[in-house]
């Protein structure tokens, strides 16, 4: 039978890619999406990660449709960048609700079931900002760095009933999140990635089909990167 499995903000991006990926391997895929329209092809369920009501209710449509999920992809995000100097505490506090105690509340609700089945993948998208730093970035940066402590305390607090959890460290990737920084900035972020070039979402979803399969059943609490060398060392 085909695994039930969620991505939030699975509508564009990594997420849409991860989800398509898993869905083309023969999953059924449900997506959140916080705004606009679910993607062609794919059942959507409205849901904003800064409510627990609607993680909640996310869960419950996506069960009704295909059962008790047993793989979930963290992986909405948002950053909202500027200078510590310039930083009011909402811009802080906001990038860290979604991307990281959003990840809290998706983990919380889905962990149930999977304890139950006696199996599961939780899979956190962090980003090699996590453990790098970025200048301009500490909001997100320490959100990501958040996912890295949170996944591997999960990992450990759920390894014994055969529910992995791994983080997703990816670097540079096309998406409307990198397309918003300037092409100076772009340029600056090539130099220093040994591969020379931005990551296709595709190239990030395919290690999440992998981390998700049954061969990796023996990883847990990994931190994975897929960032063309650039967090080489971290
Ligand atoms: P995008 O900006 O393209 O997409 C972000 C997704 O997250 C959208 O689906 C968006 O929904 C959703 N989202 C944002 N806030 C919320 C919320 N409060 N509730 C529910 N959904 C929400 O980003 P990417 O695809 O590039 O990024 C996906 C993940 O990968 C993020 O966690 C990001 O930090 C991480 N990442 C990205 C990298 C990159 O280079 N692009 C590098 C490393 C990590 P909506 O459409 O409604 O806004």
């Amino acid at each position: 039978m085909a695994r039930s499995v969620l991505v939030t903000g699975g509508n564009r991006g990594i997420g849409l890619a991860i989800a398509r990926e898993l869905a083309a391997t023969g999953d059924a895929v449900a997506v959140t999406h916080r705004s606009g329209e679910p993607p062609e092809g794919l059942f959507g369920v409205r849901c904003d990660v800064t409510s627990q009501a609607d993680v909640d209710a996310a869960f419950d449509k996506a069960e009704a449709e295909h059962g008790p999920v047993e793989v979930v992809i963290a992986n909405a995000g948002i950053t909202k960048d500027t200078l510590l100097a310039m930083m009011k505490e909402e811009t802080f506090t906001d990038v860290i609700d979604t991307n990281l105690t959003g990840a809290y509340r998706v983990a919380k609700r889905a962990v149930r079931p999977m304890l139950r089945l006696k199996r599961g993948r939780i899979i956190l998208i962090s980003s090699v900002v996590g453990l790098l730093g970025s200048a301009g970035q500490a909001n997100y940066a320490a959100s990501k760095a958040g996912l890295v402590g949170f996944g591997r305390s999960l990992a450990r607090e759920l390894a014994s009933r055969n529910i992995t959890v791994n983080i997703i460290a990816p670097g540079f990737v096309e998406s409307d999140m990198t397309a918003a920084l300037t092409e100076e900035q772009q340029q600056l972020i090539r130099k220093q990635i040994p591969l020379g070039r931005q990551a296709h979402a595709a190239e990030i979803a395919r290690v999440v089909r992998f981390v998700a399969s049954d061969d990796a059943s023996y990883i847990t609490g990994a931190v994975i990167p897929v960032d063309g060398g650039l967090g080489m060392g971290h």
